[in-house]
Protein backbone atom coordinates (compact mmCIF):
# COMPACT_ATOMS: atom_id res chain seq x y z
CA UNK A 1 0.00 0.00 0.00
CA UNK A 2 1.38 3.36 0.30
CA UNK A 3 0.63 4.14 3.66
CA UNK A 4 0.37 3.02 6.62
CA UNK A 5 -3.15 3.30 6.09
CA UNK A 6 -6.23 3.90 6.95
CA UNK A 7 -3.87 4.34 10.02
CA UNK A 8 -6.93 6.27 11.36
CA UNK A 9 -10.14 4.43 9.42
CA UNK A 10 -13.50 5.00 10.38
CA UNK A 11 -14.35 1.59 10.15
CA UNK A 12 -13.14 -0.73 12.90
CA UNK A 13 -10.35 -3.01 11.89
CA UNK A 14 -12.65 -5.84 13.75
CA UNK A 15 -14.94 -5.26 10.93
CA UNK A 16 -12.76 -5.20 8.31
CA UNK A 17 -11.45 -8.78 9.30
CA UNK A 18 -15.11 -9.83 9.73
CA UNK A 19 -16.06 -8.56 6.51
CA UNK A 20 -12.90 -10.43 4.90
CA UNK A 21 -13.78 -13.33 6.43
CA UNK A 22 -17.23 -13.30 4.52
CA UNK A 23 -15.86 -12.13 1.08
CA UNK A 24 -12.71 -14.44 1.27
CA UNK A 25 -10.24 -11.26 1.51
CA UNK A 26 -7.72 -11.24 3.78
CA UNK A 27 -7.98 -8.65 6.20
CA UNK A 28 -4.94 -6.67 5.22
CA UNK A 29 -6.77 -3.06 5.68
CA UNK A 30 -8.57 -1.72 7.99
CA UNK A 31 -11.86 -0.19 5.99
CA UNK A 32 -12.86 3.00 5.09
CA UNK A 33 -16.80 3.00 4.64
CA UNK A 34 -16.86 3.52 1.21
CA UNK A 35 -18.15 1.08 -1.11
CA UNK A 36 -16.46 2.74 -4.57
CA UNK A 37 -18.40 1.30 -7.67
CA UNK A 38 -16.79 3.89 -10.63
CA UNK A 39 -15.13 7.31 -10.91
CA UNK A 40 -14.88 10.04 -13.52
CA UNK A 41 -11.93 12.90 -13.59
CA UNK A 42 -11.67 13.66 -10.04
CA UNK A 43 -15.01 12.40 -8.78
CA UNK A 44 -15.75 9.09 -7.22
CA UNK A 45 -18.97 7.11 -7.17
CA UNK A 46 -20.48 4.93 -4.62
CA UNK A 47 -22.75 2.19 -4.49
CA UNK A 48 -24.98 3.96 -2.14
CA UNK A 49 -25.45 6.99 -4.20
CA UNK A 50 -22.96 9.64 -3.07
CA UNK A 51 -20.40 11.39 -5.14
CA UNK A 52 -17.09 11.42 -3.47
CA UNK A 53 -14.43 14.27 -3.98
CA UNK A 54 -11.36 12.39 -4.23
CA UNK A 55 -8.13 14.00 -2.67
CA UNK A 56 -6.26 11.07 -1.88
CA UNK A 57 -6.36 9.15 -5.60
CA UNK A 58 -5.98 5.40 -4.39
CA UNK A 59 -2.62 6.18 -2.46
CA UNK A 60 -1.71 8.49 -4.82
CA UNK A 61 -2.23 6.10 -7.73
CA UNK A 62 -5.17 8.15 -10.14
CA UNK A 63 -3.14 11.29 -11.30
CA UNK A 64 -5.02 11.64 -14.04
CA UNK A 65 -8.20 10.84 -12.53
CA UNK A 66 -10.74 8.58 -13.60
CA UNK A 67 -11.96 7.49 -16.93
CA UNK A 68 -9.02 9.43 -18.53
CA UNK A 69 -9.57 9.29 -22.62
CA UNK A 70 -6.23 9.15 -23.89
CA UNK A 71 -4.73 6.53 -20.97
CA UNK A 72 -8.17 4.17 -21.58
CA UNK A 73 -7.40 4.65 -25.38
CA UNK A 74 -3.72 3.35 -24.76
CA UNK A 75 -4.35 0.58 -22.82
CA UNK A 76 -6.78 -0.84 -25.38
CA UNK A 77 -5.47 -0.05 -28.31
CA UNK A 78 -2.22 -2.20 -26.38
CA UNK A 79 -4.57 -5.06 -25.41
CA UNK A 80 -5.71 -5.29 -28.86
CA UNK A 81 -2.23 -5.26 -30.30
CA UNK A 82 0.18 -7.33 -28.22
CA UNK A 83 -1.42 -7.79 -25.02
CA UNK A 84 1.96 -9.23 -23.87
CA UNK A 85 6.01 -10.02 -24.16
CA UNK A 86 8.75 -10.41 -22.13
CA UNK A 87 12.00 -8.74 -21.39
CA UNK A 88 13.60 -11.57 -23.58
CA UNK A 89 12.62 -9.64 -26.47
CA UNK A 90 12.77 -6.50 -27.61
CA UNK A 91 9.47 -4.36 -28.06
CA UNK A 92 8.76 -0.94 -29.27
CA UNK A 93 6.64 0.43 -26.69
CA UNK A 94 9.08 -0.48 -24.01
CA UNK A 95 11.78 1.22 -25.85
CA UNK A 96 9.43 4.06 -26.42
CA UNK A 97 8.37 4.53 -23.08
CA UNK A 98 12.17 4.66 -21.43
CA UNK A 99 13.34 7.03 -23.97
CA UNK A 100 9.83 9.09 -22.84
CA UNK A 101 10.36 8.21 -19.30
CA UNK A 102 14.15 9.89 -19.36
CA UNK A 103 13.26 12.60 -21.24
CA UNK A 104 10.32 13.76 -19.44
CA UNK A 105 13.08 13.57 -16.40
CA UNK A 106 15.25 16.11 -17.63
CA UNK A 107 17.72 14.36 -15.70
CA UNK A 108 21.46 12.51 -16.00
CA UNK A 109 19.38 9.62 -16.69
CA UNK A 110 20.03 7.03 -19.33
CA UNK A 111 18.41 3.12 -18.18
CA UNK A 112 15.24 2.20 -17.53
CA UNK A 113 14.79 -1.21 -15.83
CA UNK A 114 10.80 -1.73 -15.53
CA UNK A 115 9.17 -3.85 -12.34
CA UNK A 116 6.27 -3.93 -11.17
CA UNK A 117 5.76 -2.33 -7.84
CA UNK A 118 7.77 0.46 -5.51
CA UNK A 119 9.10 -1.98 -3.41
CA UNK A 120 10.55 -4.14 -6.27
CA UNK A 121 11.88 -0.65 -7.73
CA UNK A 122 13.89 -0.08 -4.64
CA UNK A 123 15.30 -3.87 -3.93
CA UNK A 124 16.55 -3.51 -7.20
CA UNK A 125 17.72 0.27 -6.24
CA UNK A 126 19.47 -1.52 -3.12
CA UNK A 127 21.21 -4.73 -5.63
CA UNK A 128 22.80 -2.28 -7.77
CA UNK A 129 24.15 0.20 -4.69
CA UNK A 130 25.75 -3.35 -3.47
CA UNK A 131 27.21 -4.73 -6.74
CA UNK A 132 28.88 -1.10 -6.89
CA UNK A 133 30.38 -0.63 -3.89
CA UNK A 134 30.69 -3.99 -2.20
CA UNK A 135 29.52 -2.52 1.10
CA UNK A 136 26.92 -3.86 3.49
CA UNK A 137 25.19 -0.83 4.94
CA UNK A 138 22.33 1.36 3.66
CA UNK A 139 20.94 4.28 5.28
CA UNK A 140 17.34 5.43 5.72
CA UNK A 141 15.39 8.24 7.29
CA UNK A 142 13.46 8.41 10.12
CA UNK A 143 9.75 8.39 9.15
CA UNK A 144 10.06 7.35 5.89
CA UNK A 145 8.64 4.07 4.10
CA UNK A 146 9.99 2.34 1.13
CA UNK A 147 7.84 -1.00 0.84
CA UNK A 148 6.88 -4.34 2.39
CA UNK A 149 9.65 -6.57 0.90
CA UNK A 150 12.88 -8.01 2.88
CA UNK A 151 15.13 -5.16 1.50
CA UNK A 152 12.52 -2.49 1.57
CA UNK A 153 10.83 -3.05 4.76
CA UNK A 154 14.30 -2.90 6.40
CA UNK A 155 14.26 0.42 5.35
CA UNK A 156 11.14 1.58 6.67
CA UNK A 157 11.15 3.64 9.42
CA UNK A 158 8.29 1.40 12.32
CA UNK A 159 8.44 -1.49 10.03
CA UNK A 160 10.65 -3.89 12.93
CA UNK A 161 8.29 -3.18 15.50
CA UNK A 162 4.92 -3.51 13.67
CA UNK A 163 4.75 -5.85 9.82
CA UNK A 164 8.40 -6.83 9.56
CA UNK A 165 7.99 -10.05 9.86
CA UNK A 166 11.15 -11.55 8.40
CA UNK A 167 13.66 -12.61 11.13
CA UNK A 168 16.21 -10.05 10.50
CA UNK A 169 17.15 -7.48 7.45
CA UNK A 170 19.44 -8.90 5.19
CA UNK A 171 22.15 -6.37 5.57
CA UNK A 172 22.84 -3.59 8.17
CA UNK A 173 20.28 -1.00 8.47
CA UNK A 174 21.13 2.66 10.16
CA UNK A 175 18.19 5.40 10.19
CA UNK A 176 18.79 9.13 10.89
CA UNK A 177 16.83 11.79 11.97
CA UNK A 178 15.44 13.65 9.08
CA UNK A 179 16.58 17.10 7.79
CA UNK A 180 19.27 17.18 10.28
CA UNK A 181 22.15 18.05 8.85
CA UNK A 182 24.90 17.08 11.80
CA UNK A 183 23.22 13.70 11.60
CA UNK A 184 24.70 13.31 8.05
CA UNK A 185 28.33 12.52 9.27
CA UNK A 186 26.91 9.12 10.19
CA UNK A 187 26.94 8.31 6.50
CA UNK A 188 30.44 6.73 6.12
CA UNK A 189 32.99 4.34 3.97
CA UNK A 190 31.00 1.23 5.04
CA UNK A 191 27.67 2.82 3.36
CA UNK A 192 26.55 1.25 0.39
CA UNK A 193 23.46 3.45 -0.65
CA UNK A 194 20.92 6.66 1.42
CA UNK A 195 17.65 5.95 0.07
CA UNK A 196 15.57 8.77 0.70
CA UNK A 197 12.09 10.17 -0.11
CA UNK A 198 12.63 14.13 -0.99
CA UNK A 199 9.16 14.59 0.12
CA UNK A 200 8.05 11.82 2.63
CA UNK A 201 4.79 10.55 1.78
CA UNK A 202 3.36 8.37 4.91
CA UNK A 203 5.78 10.33 6.97
CA UNK A 204 3.39 12.61 6.94
CA UNK A 205 4.16 15.37 3.83
CA UNK A 206 6.76 16.30 5.14
CA UNK A 207 9.52 18.27 2.35
CA UNK A 208 12.65 17.40 3.17
CA UNK A 209 14.46 20.48 1.16
CA UNK A 210 16.59 21.78 -0.76
CA UNK A 211 19.35 22.62 1.89
CA UNK A 212 19.13 19.15 3.18
CA UNK A 213 19.55 17.42 -0.04
CA UNK A 214 21.74 19.19 -1.23
CA UNK A 215 24.31 18.53 1.46
CA UNK A 216 23.24 14.52 1.54
CA UNK A 217 24.80 14.77 -1.77
CA UNK A 218 27.35 16.13 -1.00
CA UNK A 219 28.44 13.51 1.87
CA UNK A 220 27.10 10.69 -0.32
CA UNK A 221 29.84 11.94 -3.13
CA UNK A 222 32.69 11.99 0.10
CA UNK A 223 32.07 8.86 1.29
CA UNK A 224 31.51 7.23 -2.20
CA UNK A 225 27.55 6.33 -1.13
CA UNK A 226 25.00 5.36 -3.99
CA UNK A 227 21.97 8.00 -3.49
CA UNK A 228 18.56 6.81 -4.26
CA UNK A 229 15.38 9.01 -4.27
CA UNK A 230 12.43 7.02 -3.75
CA UNK A 231 9.87 8.57 -5.58
CA UNK A 232 7.29 6.01 -5.45
CA UNK A 233 5.21 8.79 -4.56
CA UNK A 234 6.74 12.21 -4.54
CA UNK A 235 7.29 11.53 -8.41
CA UNK A 236 5.96 11.41 -11.49
CA UNK A 237 4.99 15.17 -11.47
CA UNK A 238 3.26 15.18 -8.20
CA UNK A 239 5.43 18.02 -6.62
CA UNK A 240 4.55 19.85 -9.99
CA UNK A 241 8.09 19.30 -11.55
CA UNK A 242 9.09 15.67 -13.52
CA UNK A 243 10.33 14.60 -10.04
CA UNK A 244 11.03 15.89 -6.43
CA UNK A 245 15.04 16.18 -7.79
CA UNK A 246 14.34 18.68 -10.17
CA UNK A 247 12.36 20.13 -7.53
CA UNK A 248 15.33 20.93 -5.27
CA UNK A 249 18.00 20.63 -7.92
CA UNK A 250 19.66 17.48 -7.11
CA UNK A 251 20.72 14.88 -8.85
CA UNK A 252 20.62 11.39 -7.17
CA UNK A 253 22.47 8.28 -8.52
CA UNK A 254 18.95 6.84 -9.01
CA UNK A 255 15.31 7.35 -8.70
CA UNK A 256 12.52 5.04 -8.33
CA UNK A 257 9.19 5.74 -8.90
CA UNK A 258 5.63 3.69 -9.26
CA UNK A 259 1.97 4.51 -8.33
CA UNK A 260 1.47 8.12 -10.58
CA UNK A 261 3.62 6.14 -13.50
CA UNK A 262 0.96 3.73 -14.60
CA UNK A 263 -2.21 5.82 -13.01
CA UNK A 264 -3.53 2.47 -11.78
CA UNK A 265 -2.19 -0.07 -14.14
CA UNK A 266 0.65 -1.91 -12.08
CA UNK A 267 4.07 -0.63 -12.31
CA UNK A 268 7.53 0.76 -11.53
CA UNK A 269 10.65 2.17 -12.90
CA UNK A 270 14.54 2.33 -11.64
CA UNK A 271 15.90 5.11 -13.42
CA UNK A 272 20.13 5.14 -13.43
CA UNK A 273 22.78 7.91 -14.32
CA UNK A 274 24.99 6.06 -16.76
CA UNK A 275 27.68 5.52 -14.33
CA UNK A 276 24.92 3.32 -12.55
CA UNK A 277 23.68 1.82 -15.61
CA UNK A 278 27.86 0.71 -16.65
CA UNK A 279 27.25 -1.56 -13.53
CA UNK A 280 24.21 -3.42 -15.07
CA UNK A 281 25.57 -6.61 -16.19
CA UNK A 282 23.27 -9.73 -18.18
CA UNK A 283 21.27 -11.49 -15.86
CA UNK A 284 21.88 -9.46 -12.75
CA UNK A 285 18.11 -7.76 -12.45
CA UNK A 286 15.10 -9.57 -13.87
CA UNK A 287 11.30 -9.70 -13.76
CA UNK A 288 8.56 -11.40 -15.96
CA UNK A 289 5.94 -8.81 -15.87
CA UNK A 290 7.84 -5.50 -15.56
CA UNK A 291 8.06 -3.95 -18.98
CA UNK A 292 5.13 -5.97 -20.67
CA UNK A 293 3.86 -3.99 -23.39
CA UNK A 294 0.87 -2.82 -21.19
CA UNK A 295 2.76 -1.03 -18.57
CA UNK A 296 4.93 0.48 -20.93
CA UNK A 297 1.67 1.67 -23.27
CA UNK A 298 0.18 3.22 -20.08
CA UNK A 299 3.62 4.96 -19.02
CA UNK A 300 3.77 6.42 -22.23
CA UNK A 301 0.12 7.50 -21.71
CA UNK A 302 0.52 8.67 -18.92
CA UNK A 303 3.59 11.35 -19.80
CA UNK A 304 2.54 12.27 -22.71
CA UNK A 305 -0.50 13.67 -20.47
CA UNK A 306 1.07 15.20 -18.17
CA UNK A 307 2.83 16.89 -20.74
CA UNK A 308 0.55 17.76 -23.71
CA UNK A 309 -2.47 18.90 -20.60
CA UNK A 310 0.15 20.98 -18.74
CA UNK A 311 -0.65 19.24 -15.74
CA UNK A 312 2.79 19.64 -13.69
CA UNK A 313 1.91 23.37 -14.56
CA UNK A 314 -1.72 22.71 -12.81
CA UNK A 315 -0.42 21.15 -9.49
CA UNK A 316 2.27 24.35 -8.98
CA UNK A 317 -0.95 26.64 -8.91
CA UNK A 318 -3.68 25.21 -7.56
CA UNK A 319 -0.96 24.05 -4.97
CA UNK A 320 -0.13 27.38 -4.32
CA UNK A 321 -3.91 28.13 -4.24
CA UNK A 322 -4.72 25.32 -1.73
CA UNK A 323 -1.54 26.97 0.62
CA UNK A 324 -3.39 30.16 0.83
CA UNK A 325 -7.07 29.29 0.82
CA UNK A 326 -6.87 26.12 3.50
CA UNK A 327 -5.20 27.41 6.36
CA UNK A 328 -8.72 27.33 7.89
CA UNK A 329 -10.68 25.45 10.35
CA UNK A 330 -8.95 22.54 11.91
CA UNK A 331 -5.79 23.05 9.82
CA UNK A 332 -3.14 25.44 11.38
CA UNK A 333 -0.45 25.09 8.61
CA UNK A 334 0.36 23.27 5.79
CA UNK A 335 3.77 21.38 4.67
CA UNK A 336 4.79 19.21 1.88
CA UNK A 337 5.27 20.02 -2.05
CA UNK A 338 2.95 20.58 -5.24
CA UNK A 339 -0.13 17.74 -4.54
CA UNK A 340 1.48 15.40 -1.98
CA UNK A 341 0.66 17.90 1.17
CA UNK A 342 -0.33 17.00 4.45
CA UNK A 343 -3.07 19.30 6.86
CA UNK A 344 -1.50 19.94 9.67
CA UNK A 345 -4.23 20.11 11.96
CA UNK A 346 -4.99 21.27 15.81
CA UNK A 347 -6.70 18.36 16.70
CA UNK A 348 -6.30 14.41 15.81
CA UNK A 349 -6.16 13.58 12.03
CA UNK A 350 -8.07 10.81 12.09
CA UNK A 351 -11.44 13.03 13.28
CA UNK A 352 -10.41 15.61 10.74
CA UNK A 353 -10.21 12.81 8.03
CA UNK A 354 -13.63 11.02 9.40
CA UNK A 355 -15.37 14.96 9.75
CA UNK A 356 -14.38 15.42 5.69
CA UNK A 357 -15.79 12.43 4.57
CA UNK A 358 -19.14 13.03 6.14
CA UNK A 359 -18.88 16.18 3.91
CA UNK A 360 -18.23 13.97 0.84
CA UNK A 361 -14.21 14.67 0.45
CA UNK A 362 -12.24 11.45 0.84
CA UNK A 363 -8.36 12.71 2.13
CA UNK A 364 -5.59 10.17 3.48
CA UNK A 365 -4.27 9.74 6.74
CA UNK A 366 -0.42 9.57 7.25
CA UNK A 367 2.12 8.35 10.09
CA UNK A 368 1.75 11.70 11.67
CA UNK A 369 -1.23 11.55 14.19
CA UNK A 370 -1.61 15.35 13.23
CA UNK A 371 -1.34 15.03 9.73
CA UNK A 372 -4.27 14.79 7.01
CA UNK A 373 -2.67 13.55 3.47
CA UNK A 374 -3.42 15.19 0.00
CA UNK A 375 -2.68 13.09 -2.42
CA UNK A 376 -5.06 14.72 -5.51
CA UNK A 377 -5.24 13.81 -9.25
CA UNK A 378 -3.57 16.49 -11.04
CA UNK A 379 -6.41 17.28 -12.46
CA UNK A 380 -8.16 18.92 -9.27
CA UNK A 381 -9.08 22.75 -10.01
CA UNK A 382 -9.43 25.88 -7.99
CA UNK A 383 -13.47 24.40 -7.67
CA UNK A 384 -12.57 21.90 -5.30
CA UNK A 385 -10.02 23.56 -3.84
CA UNK A 386 -12.88 25.79 -2.50
CA UNK A 387 -14.96 22.82 -2.00
CA UNK A 388 -12.38 21.70 0.32
CA UNK A 389 -11.84 24.72 2.26
CA UNK A 390 -15.69 24.93 2.99
CA UNK A 391 -15.69 21.82 4.48
CA UNK A 392 -12.72 22.80 6.36
CA UNK A 393 -14.50 26.09 7.86
CA UNK A 394 -17.91 24.01 8.39
CA UNK A 395 -15.90 21.95 10.37
CA UNK A 396 -14.17 24.44 12.61
CA UNK A 397 -11.22 24.89 14.69
N1 LIG B 1 8.11 3.92 -1.48
C1 LIG B 1 7.21 4.86 -1.13
C2 LIG B 1 7.68 6.25 -0.89
C3 LIG B 1 5.86 4.52 -0.99
O1 LIG B 1 4.99 5.44 -0.62
C4 LIG B 1 5.47 3.19 -1.25
C5 LIG B 1 4.07 2.80 -1.10
O2 LIG B 1 3.28 3.48 -0.52
C6 LIG B 1 6.44 2.26 -1.61
C7 LIG B 1 7.74 2.65 -1.72
C8 LIG B 1 6.06 0.84 -1.89
O3 LIG B 1 5.40 0.78 -3.11
P1 LIG B 1 4.53 -0.51 -3.49
O4 LIG B 1 3.38 -0.55 -2.56
O5 LIG B 1 4.14 -0.25 -4.93
O6 LIG B 1 5.45 -1.68 -3.37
Amino acid sequence: MSSVAPVASPARPENAALRAAENHLAPVFAQYPLPIVAGEGIWLQTADGRRVLDLYGGHAVAALGYGHAGWTRALQAQAQTLNFQSNAVPLAVRERAAARLVRFSGLNFNSVFFVNSGAEANENALKMAFTITQRSEVVALEHGFHGRTAAAGALTWGAAGKWYGFPRPPFDVRFLARRELSALSAISERTAAVIVEPVQGVGGAFDLGAEYLGALRRRCDATGTVLIFDEVQCGMGRTGTPFAANLYGVQPDMITTAKALGNGFPCAALLMTPQVAKAVKLDALGTTFGGGPMACAVIEAVVEALESEHLLENVRRVSQYLREHCVVGPVSAIQGAGFLLGLICTRAAKDVHRALLERDIFTGTSGDARVVRLLPPFIMGEAEVDRLRAALLDIGA
